[in-house]
């Protein structure tokens, strides 16, 4: 239902009396402000020098405030956040987005809905994959880290995230948001989409997405609106775009007037 996603500076090694916990902060502002849309559970992760954390609770965001209060994550320069309208499976934490898959290193979260969910997982259970949720994004998400996992070898880390996204988007149907987060390649969101919206933000050192404006507002109103069938990638100080197939994009860029 609302996605937000953040890429800023890695927190500085060592100095443990500054914190950075900046990702957390935007991605919980953008959440609160995508409430309006309506929504049945929430979550976050984020990726930081200790890897890829991620925390997640059905009811409202104070659910999930709670749930980082009582388990705080850790600093992180990067992050994805979401949330839920439950389409498939019910809202429990369980149901809840991110997914996290490829041994505990890939977060995805998305909006909309994957037609074509039963035969991929048809097609991942002969595979050997197995599902802790009943949603059709936990597809996505399995079908993202097992290309993921198999680009690996002939791959470099740097790039690999968003190849993988390309393929995977080839394979969907239906109407989807996809964002990712790789703990192996920190710093770097991923998106892409599919008749679902999907807006990047400009902003200083720091790129953000957002499902619509309202995700990033509170931080920047320079606004990148990405088209049908495109892959975006995001780091704190790089924004690219192609389409499924790798060829470069380009989005169209506007400046946000409404008063938030
Ligand atoms: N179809 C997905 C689910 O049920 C995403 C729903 C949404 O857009 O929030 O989990």
């Amino acid at each position: 239902c609302g996605i937000v996603g953040y890429a800023g500076t890695a927190p500085a090694q060592g100095i443990s009396s500054s914190p950075n916990q900046r990702a957390l902060e935007v991605l919980v502002e953008g959440l609160r402000r995508l409430e309006y849309r309506g929504y049945d559970s929430a979550g976050v992760a984020v990726v930081g020098a200790a890897g890829l954390e991620m925390r997640k609770k059905s009811g409202k965001l104070a659910m999930l405030l709670e749930e980082l209060e009582s388990n705080p994550l850790p600093d992180a320069s990067t992050g994805i956040g979401h949330t839920r309208w439950a389409t498939h499976g019910g809202p429990t934490d369980a149901n809840a987005h991110p997914h996290i898959v490829d041994g505990d290193a890939l977060a995805v979260v998305h909006n909309g809905i994957i037609e074509n969910y039963a035969a991929l997982k048809s097609e991942l259970l002969a595979r050997g994959h197995s599902f802790k949720s009943e949603t059709d994004t936990e597809i996505a998400a399995t079908l993202l880290g097992d290309i993921y996992s198999r680009l690996a070898d002939s791959t470099p880390a740097e790039g690999r995230l968003s190849k993988a996204m390309q393929q995977v988007a080839q394979r969907l149907e239906g109407a989807f948001t996809l964002v990712a987060t790789h703990a192996e390649e920190p710093g770097v969101v991923v998106a892409a989409r599919r008749n679902s919206p999907l807006v990047v933000g400009l902003g200083d050192g720091e790129n953000f997405l957002g499902s619509d404006v309202s995700g990033f507002i509170d931080y920047t109103r320079r606004a990148v609106e990405l088209g049908q069938d495109q892959v975006v990638t995001i780091t704190a100080d790089k924004v690219e775009i192609t389409d499924f197939f790798g060829a470069p994009g380009e989005g169209r860029e506007y400046l946000v007037d409404w008063d938030a």
